[in-house]
């Protein structure tokens, strides 16, 4: 008898989560009548990591949170910062139109397609180690990149593919290498013919 009523309580509790969630979507949303209508809104933004000591709520279900996913609506510019098990929530519910706890795989393979931003950029695990090696020593590095850069340090990944691409365009477009390591024989010894005069040490891009 107690367990039944473990899980009628377990089972209630579960709902009532679920109307909150319905209800704090639609109200952050611009004017919708469904969750299915507000849901496609929203759109990922970008991982976050709140640090220890300012630890914040999720903004659908006020659960505490320290890894938490942006999600900003495109037809009202808000922005939520909501709690992993949300999220998924909402990509299940995006998917299947079925309000549910889930763990889905899209946030798995959101990673999977940052991280093969880092390798496809440096194929070698000395260039992607130098590459963040390389930052650290640079002063002047634009705000979006720094925000990026401190995420990258605790969560050990960028925060988005957009995040990770940029920080790979910025060190191609910044960071001096020997001239040698980036271009091969024939063009430097054609440059030389021509009497072209090639820099010691150039950038990648
Ligand atoms: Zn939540």
């Amino acid at each position: 008898m107690e367990i039944y009523e473990n899980e009628v309580f377990t089972v209630m509790k579960e709902a009532s989560h679920h109307v909150a969630f319905r209800k704090q979507l639609i109200a952050a949303s611009a004017p919708a009548k469904t969750l299915e209508e507000a849901v496609s809104q929203w759109r990922f933004l970008c991982f976050v990591i709140f640090p220890k000591e300012n630890l914040t709520r999720c903004q659908i279900c006020n659960t505490s949170i320290v890894r938490a996913v942006a999600i900003r609506n495109e037809a009202n510019e808000t922005v939520l910062f909501i709690g992993e098990d949300c999220y998924d929530k909402l990509v299940h519910f995006a998917q299947t139109k079925r309000l549910e706890s889930t763990r889905i795989r899209s946030r798995v393979l959101e990673r999977k397609d940052i991280r093969n931003i880092f390798k496809d950029a440096f194929p070698r695990r000395e260039d992607r180690q130098s590459f963040l090696g390389w930052f650290e020593a640079q002063d002047g590095i634009p705000e979006t990149i720094r925000t990026s850069l401190q995420y990258v340090r605790i969560a050990k990944i960028a925060p988005s593919v957009e995040a990770a691409r940029e920080l790979v365009a910025y060190y191609n477009a910044n960071r001096l290498m020997p001239a040698d390591a980036i271009l091969d024989y024939d063009i430097r010894s054609a440059a030389h013919k021509l009497g072209v005069v090639i820099p010691a040490r150039i950038t990648n891009s």
